[in-house]
């Protein structure tokens, strides 16, 4: 991680020249999940001075959770001796869509109605705040200060149960009218699966191509196949983890499976590629820590659908991790 203990060089004589004569010296990032806020506090040069969590309370419909966040920066700025005069804002990701303008159009592990949180988040502390997506302020942070450092038009791609996405055009986050962009796990592949996708669809994207989509459709082979061969049949209660672990040593089924999961990525990603033609894939979550094979399997199929002129277009790991999120809301702030 980035975590950088260079607080007496963030303070009053951290050198301006390079940033404009107005801006201040800290910001905060916020992550809001649905039981846990990371929270961290930023020099506006982007360096990660420090992070912590505070519990997310969702009952009473979630009106708890502003306030406790303003409490929590009230109560960091007093500990570290900070003028709220130095601050130049909060920028804060939100597990739902948000509009344009900061307007959550509803929160369902929140609690949350519809309102809007960056007015919410002013008058609750007088700061500058902005809000967006959590997975778009994730995918921001990654083009910032992570594995899409140094490019300004970013595709994120989140392997963890589900399927999450970001898309980042000339340095900005593409919310989409009703915040719904970039809601890759969603893309439709197939339009005859018997099972729901959690969206309420049949045949989306992450419904194969997550941690728990593979699972799904390894047992799904076995099922049909009872007679196959394979050694991930005696593993009792099955990951992604075993399955590509088992597809490095050269299981026949396990290396199908990472096959379908690479195919199924590379067609969807190709396809993306089409209308905004990115200059780096970003792939995170915690299936991509499976690492080059998954990695090699995806580019293989994406260059064999994609448009010659995107066939270059280059992949590259998350680094940020768990951070992402508030790296990226402070981000949004410095905009
Ligand atoms: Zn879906």
């Amino acid at each position: 991680m980035r975590k950088q203990q260079n607080k007496a060089s963030a303070g009053a004589a951290s050198p301006l020249t390079q940033k404009e004569e107005s801006m201040k010296s800290y910001a905060f990032g916020v992550d809001i999940g649905g039981t846990t806020i990371k929270m961290g506090l930023f020099t506006t040069e982007g360096n990660l001075l420090d992070h912590w969590e505070i519990p997310t309370r969702t009952e009473d419909g979630g009106s708890h959770i502003l306030n406790d966040i303003a409490a929590a920066v009230e109560k960091r700025l007093k500990k570290d001796g900070i003028s709220k005069l130095d601050v130049e804002g909060i920028g804060i990701g939100v597990p739902g869509p948000v509009g344009p303008d900061g307007t959550v159009l509803g929160c369902i592990n929140l609690g949350w109605d519809v309102f809007n949180v960056e007015k919410r988040m002013y008058s609750l502390t007088g700061f500058r705040c902005k809000a967006g997506n959590d997975a778009n302020v994730a995918a921001l942070g990654e083009m910032w200060q992570g594995g899409g450092k140094g490019h300004k038009d970013i595709v994120m791609v989140t392997l963890g149960t589900g399927v999450g996405g970001g898309v980042i055009i000339g340095g900005k986050i593409l919310p989409g009218i009703n915040g719904a962009a970039g809601e890759i796990g969603h893309i439709p592949m197939y339009d005859d699966d018997p099972e729901a996708c959690g969206c309420g669809k049949h045949g989306c994207l992450e419904q194969y191509a997550s941690a728990n989509g593979i699972v799904r459709i390894t047992k799904r082979y076995f099922e049909a196949r009872p007679d196959a061969e394979s050694s991930l049949k005696s593993v009792p209660s099955l990951t992604s983890r075993e399955i590509f672990d088992e597809a490095r040593k050269g299981d026949a089924v396990a290396l199908e499976m990472v096959g379908q999961v690479g195919y199924l990525l590379g067609k969807a990603l190709a396809s993306i590629a089409c209308v905004v033609n990115p200059e780096v894939f970003v792939i995170g979550g915690g299936m991509s820590k499976a690492g080059d094979i998954l990695i090699d399997s995806i580019r293989k199929e994406y260059r064999r659908f994609a448009f010659h002129a995107s066939r270059e277009t280059e992949f590259k790991l998350a680094e940020l991790g768990n951070n992402a999120g508030i790296y990226g809301g402070v981000r949004m702030i410095l905009e």
